[in-house]
């Protein structure tokens, strides 16, 4: 009766440069076939000390193999996965996207919003050129929005009766 062979991963810490991971590669059996684990991703060493750890699970929470939505293909690793997102020229995102700088862009916009809005009602409450407005306005004047057909020969917009 043939064997199975499973992919798994395992964690490691690296003998040479002490870096702690997780490596993926097949079990035979009961048995690991250690030419088929990653080397060190940091330094590419095979000489590999593996620790005590749940299979399967990254510290990202990842089983492999499994299909991703995103490239649309069975993905069999960690290393797997940059290939094939290097073939296909995305980029790879793990964890969360941080969307911090877009919405701190939109506060920086309402904030000189705001700051036009304080200036032009500055402006109607002390400048000069606002003195009969404000004058009006004490007196009770109401501003009436009257609709006007365009070019009406009649009416000189800029000394009409209010
Ligand atoms: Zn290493």
């Amino acid at each position: 009766m043939p064997v199975d062979e499973y992919l798994t991963g395992r964690n490691y810490k690296c003998n040479n440069c002490g870096y702690e991971d997780i490596s993926y590669g097949y079990i035979k059996g009961d048995d690991f076939l250690l030419d088929t684990y990653e080397p060190c991703d940091r330094c590419e060493s095979r000489d590999l000390g593996w620790l005590l750890s749940v299979p399967n699970i990254d510290r990202f929470s990842e089983r492999f193999p499994y299909f991703d939505r995103g490239l649309g293909q069975i993905v069999t690793s960690k290393k797997h996965r940059l290939d094939v997102c290097k073939e296909k020229n995305v980029v790879p995102i793990d964890g969360n996207i941080d969307f911090s700088p877009e919405l701190s862009r939109i506060e920086k916009k309402n904030k000189e919003d705001d700051e036009i809005v304080a200036t032009m009602q500055d402006l109607a409450d002390n400048h000069p050129g606002y003195s009969e407005y404000r004058k009006r306005k004490e007196q009770g004047w109401k501003p009436e929005f009257k609709h006007r057909e365009q070019n009406d020969p009649g009416v000189d917009p800029f000394n009409e009766e209010i």
